[in-house]
């Protein structure tokens, strides 16, 4: 039982401090940008979940010691069980309130930005048909093309319109579909839910920036493989203007990074079964 403990502990606290040092380094987010979302996830399921098992079995060990059920917790006296299952109740509660304050910041966030957009766009807004979407378009004098969650949908502005070929438009709506198909809102809520439980790790900070810009990459390429990687580079510089993020990116596509081979999307798959290691260690019937 003590082993397990400390093999669920450690797992949790390596990885913890180890993943988003090894992702957010090298050419992984460039190459292959799904494969390294992929690995971040898993990576902070398999960590919550070795954390919540070590603590679970703490915990249930602590109740059992005042159940006086000796012969379960063998290795520990009852008032030790009892204190460890407090602090590991402690713990949880800690990382609990952390989430969920970290958690109502967000949702007062994207409040927020729903109010801006319905108050600034409000008056100008009109429904069109522009391919297969229905998109909202916007008299605005800046190139904007966004995809929101709340009220759902992609608006563009007149002004995005007007500079775009329709090719180029229609690259630029795959990459904002892909936003909205994916989650990717909830891809970065979930990276900034992380970096809020262990706020003073600058590698998860990282991690929570670079999650903004591998959903990007993402979106990219799935525009790239619908619309062509030369439409999607030639709308970003006409939409992006000359930040240098844009510069990358473009540069990227037209060095065909978003026709990376299939091989990474079997590697994505398979990286989800990191969160059954802790399952074996926490239920393998021997400790
Ligand atoms: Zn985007």
């Amino acid at each position: 039982m003590a082993l397990k403990i400390m093999l669920l502990m450690e797992l949790s606290i390596m990885l913890t401090l180890l993943a988003p040092i090894v992702l957010v380094r090298g050419k992984l987010a460039s190459k292959h940008p799904m494969l390294l979302l992929s690995a971040w996830h898993s990576s902070l399921l398999t960590a919550a979940l070795a954390l919540l098992l070590a603590l679970g079995i703490l915990i249930a060990n602590g109740v059992l010691a005042q159940v006086e059920h000796p012969g379960a917790i063998g290795w520990l006296d009852p008032l030790a069980a009892a204190i460890l299952a407090w602090g590991a109740l402690a713990i949880l509660g800690v990382i609990g309130v952390r989430i969920w304050w970290q958690a109502d910041a967000l949702a007062k966030e994207a409040r927020e930005a729903a109010d801006r957009f319905s108050v600034f766009f409000g008056r100008s807004v009109r429904h069109m048909a522009m391919g297969r979407w229905y998109v909202r378009l916007v008299e605005f004098p800046v190139p904007i093309v966004a995809a929101l969650q709340s009220p759902r949908g992609i608006i563009v502005s007149t002004e995005a319109r007007d500079r775009l070929s329709e090719r180029e438009l229609r690259a630029v709506l795959w990459h904002e579909d892909t936003h909205l198909a994916h989650r990717h809102s909830a891809a970065v809520t979930i990276g900034r839910l992380a970096q809020s439980c262990v706020p003073m790790l600058p590698a998860a900070e990282r991690m929570a920036q670079a999650t903004s810009l591998v959903v990007e990459l993402i979106a990219d390429d799935r525009a790239a493989a619908h619309s062509g990687a030369g439409n999607v580079a030639s709308a970003l510089v006409k939409l992006g203007g000359d930040s240098e993020t844009t510069a990358l990116r473009a540069a990227r596509l037209r060095a065909g990074a978003s026709r990376a081979g299939n091989g990474w999307k079997l590697a994505a798959t398979a990286i989800w079964a990191a969160p059954l290691i802790p399952l074996a260690i926490a239920f393998w019937p021997v400790g």
